[in-house]
C-alpha cells in the first residue's frame, strides 16, 4: 500500500540494476536523492568519520600516494575476503547511517520527497527508515553483462560482487515497487512516471 505524502523511498537492487539510472529519473521529477554509496565514499574520506578506522584495519595496501583510502583496492580485497568485507561494514555502517539520519532530519517535514538510494537495503535492515521499498530489478545475467559492457569491472568481479549480495529473490521480497528493468533502458520511463504518480496521489 502506497501512503499518500510519502516521506522517504529506499531504492534498491542487485549490484547493475539501474539503481542509478531510476534515482537520476526520480531526481528529475523532483526528488532529492541520497546516494549512500556516496556518502560511504565521504566517509572514508580523510576527513571523514571512518577514516582513521579504515586505515588501521586495511593498512598501507589500502592508502594512496596523498593519504587517501584507494577504494578500489579496497573493494577488491573485500570482494575475495568475506571477513575483511564484514569488518568494513562494520566499520563503515554506522558512520553512512549517522550521516544519512542527520541528512534526513533536516529534510524532515519539508515535504519534499526523498529517495534514499541503499544497494544493501535489505542485507543492512535498513527497510525501517523507508515509508516505501523500491526494487529496481533485472536478471543478475544481465546486470553483469551491463556492468562488463559499461567496462567498470570485469566479468569475474561482477560475479563476485553478485555472489556477495542478498539473491534476486530475498529482494523482491522486501518490496512495495518493483521497477522491471530487465528491458530496454526506454522502458523505465513508465515505470518511473506510475510509481511517482501513485506516490503523489
Ligand atoms: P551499481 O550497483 O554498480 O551502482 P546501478 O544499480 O546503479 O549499478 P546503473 O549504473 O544505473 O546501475 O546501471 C548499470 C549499467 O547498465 C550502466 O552502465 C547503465 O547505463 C546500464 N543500464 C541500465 N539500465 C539499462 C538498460 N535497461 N539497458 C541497457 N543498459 C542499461
Amino acid at each position: 500500500m502506497i501512503r499518500s505524502a510519502i516521506g522517504v523511498i529506499g531504492l534498491t537492487g542487485g549490484i547493475g540494476s539501474g539503481k542509478t539510472t531510476v534515482s537520476d529519473m526520480l531526481a528529475g521529477m523532483g526528488a532529492v536523492v541520497i546516494d549512500t554509496d556516496l556518502v560511504a565514499r565521504d566517509v572514508v574520506e580523510p576527513d571523514g568519520a571512518a577514516h582513521a578506522a579504515v586505515r588501521r584495519r586495511f593498512g598501507p595496501a589500502v592508502v594512496g600516494p596523498g593519504g587517501e583510502i584507494d577504494r578500489a583496492a579496497l573493494a577488491r580485497l573485500v570482494f575475495a575476503d568475506p571477513e575483511a568485507r564484514s569488518d568494513l561494514n562494520a566499520l563503515v555502517h554506522p558512520a553512512v547511517a549517522t550521516e544519512v539520519d542527520a541528512r534526513l532530519r533536516e529534510l524532515a517535514g519539508t515535504g519534499t520527497t526523498v529517495v534514499l538510494v541503499v544497494p544493501l537495503l535489505v542485507e543492512a535492515g535498513w527497510t525501517d527508515r523507508v515509508d516505501h521499498v523500491v526494487v529496481v530489478d533485472c536478471p543478475e545475467d544481465t546486470a553483469v553483462r551491463r556492468l562488463v559492457g559499461s567496462g567498470r569491472l570485469t566479468e569475474r568481479e561482477a560475479r563476485q560482487r553478485v555472489a556477495a549480495q542478498a539473491s534476486r529473490q530475498e529482494r523482491l521480497n522486501r518490496a512495495d515497487t518493483v521497477i522491471d528493468n530487465s528491458g530496454p533502458a526506454d522502458a523505465l520511463g513508465p515505470q518511473v512516471e506510475a510509481l511517482w504518480e501513485a506516490l503523489h496521489r
